[in-house]
């Protein structure tokens, strides 16, 4: 039995997929130790971790400022947005090293396992000298990926609010070099640094680029398991009704506006419509609801899509890499510039459409849609990503890699 410590950030998205595999490590005989913030707590005790609370203000994690739907078709503003936001992230990341580190070592682990954006995730197996894993929710990079080539060069010349937050970062990579001889750390090592083993939580299909990333990297496809988190749904109410699910995810408070269009266009239609809308809209202030429409702050997503025929998303990777489990095809709305990528993405590989920001109309989405449903290519290519994400192993191949 070894003992297995995991550090991840407060984000669904980034907490999902880790679920099934610590489940799986548990079932086998290890011990896994969860390092997050209280609102996860239910959840990870429920899978037989143990807990360990981290406060949410020392993680310091949200939405890049500024990173709406509205800049995404401008990739110089993209840029920016994440120029600011990893010194950001690296800084307060890196500060919470020694707040942590007496805590980690009392635990006397034999093995880490951390979230690209949990930047004191590798820095405390550093510091205690402890074998990591990098597990990730989304597309694997490297030194060499389009991506961090541009984030390096943007921040050769930093825009003010990212040379403050460089200047943080620098203090906090010299104290952790000064108290625990860490080596040196590049701001955009979240994205470039490779463990010994990385998991990546998607086909090899999926990642364009997949022939960069050496054996090193284990892509593992969707990690799904049942999460039983939302057990009042009514899921037999969509039992053989043409099924349409809508979210665009837990991160982002979507446009009210959205909502309504979303009312408009399918309204009284054909479709048994299931309205994922956040904690962070009030459904009093949403108006009539349409009595072909469920509309929920949170739904079990995995039950929805089994029963869904379309699913309108905006293209969060867990949210795509679910979908490609059910064979769904997708119609993507991307919020943020990952998603808008996946966008991308779906549409190449033939899963879906990808919808402009900003032409989110009720038409544009009654037609896409009816696209997406009425094409059976669209579902023929869902069915040919499905059997390549159920192959790649999913959650039992990442803990057999963990456990190697
Ligand atoms: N999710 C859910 N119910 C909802 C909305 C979302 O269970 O009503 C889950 C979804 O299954 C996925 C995660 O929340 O695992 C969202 O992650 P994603 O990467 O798609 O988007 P994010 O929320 O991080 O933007």
């Amino acid at each position: 039995m070894s003992r297995v410590l995991v550090f991840n950030v407060p984000a669904h998205g980034h907490v999902n997929p880790t679920l099934p595999v610590v489940a799986e490590l548990v079932a086998r005989g290890e011990q896994v130790v969860y390092y997050l913030t209280e609102e996860f707590e239910p959840q990870i005790r429920r899978i037989g971790a143990d807990f360990r609370r981290i406060e949410g203000t020392q993680v310091g994690f949200g939405p890049p400022p500024g990173a709406d739907a509205g800049g995404l078709s401008d990739p110089a503003t993209v840029m920016r947005t994440m120029a600011a936001f990893f010194p950001r992230m690296m800084a307060q990341g890196l500060r919470l090293v020694p707040q942590l580190v007496d805590r980690v070592r009392a635990e006397d682990a034999d093995l880490v396992v951390y979230t690209p954006l949990c930047p004191w995730g590798r820095a405390l197996s550093e510091a205690l000298g402890l074998p990591a894993v990098k597990f990730s929710p989304t597309y694997a990079t490297n030194e060499h990926s389009p991506l961090v080539r541009r984030l390096s060069s943007v921040l050769e010349e930093p825009s003010p609010e990212a040379e403050e937050a460089m200047g943080d970062f620098r203090d906090a990579s010299r104290d952790l070099r000064d108290r625990y001889g860490l080596g040196p750390l590049r701001i955009t090592d979240p994205l470039s640094y490779a463990e010994a083993l990385n998991v990546v939580a998607l086909p090899r299909r999926f990642q364009p680029d997949a022939d960069a990333f050496d054996e090193r990297y284990v892509f593992v496809g969707p990690c799904v398991s049942p999460r039983g988190d939302t057990p009042d749904f009514p899921s037999e109410r969509l039992a053989g009704r043409p099924t349409l699910y809508i979210s665009l995810g837990t991160v982002f408070a979507a446009d009210p506006g959205f909502f309504s269009a979303c009312f408009e266009a399918f309204a009284d239609s054909g479709w048994e419509v299931v309205l994922s809308i956040g904690t962070r809209t009030d459904p009093a202030t949403m108006g009539r609801v349409p009595g072909n429409f469920l509309v929920r702050p949170h739904v079990p997503q995995l039950e929805v899509l089994e029963h869904a025929d379309v699913f309108v998303t905006h293209g969060g990777m867990n949210s795509v890499m679910e979908a490609a489990y059910y064979g769904v095809p997708m119609v993507v709305a991307p919020q943020q510039p990952e998603q808008a990528m996946t966008a991308a993405r779906v549409a190449e590989l033939g899963l879906g459409v990808a919808l402009e920001p900003g032409e989110v109309t009720a038409g544009a989405l009654r037609h896409a849609v009816a696209t997406v449903g009425g094409d059976p290519g669209y579902k023929g290519h869902a069915a040919d990503l499905q059997e390549a994400a159920r192959d790649a192993g999913g959650y039992r191949r990442a803990a057999d890699a963990i456990q190697q």
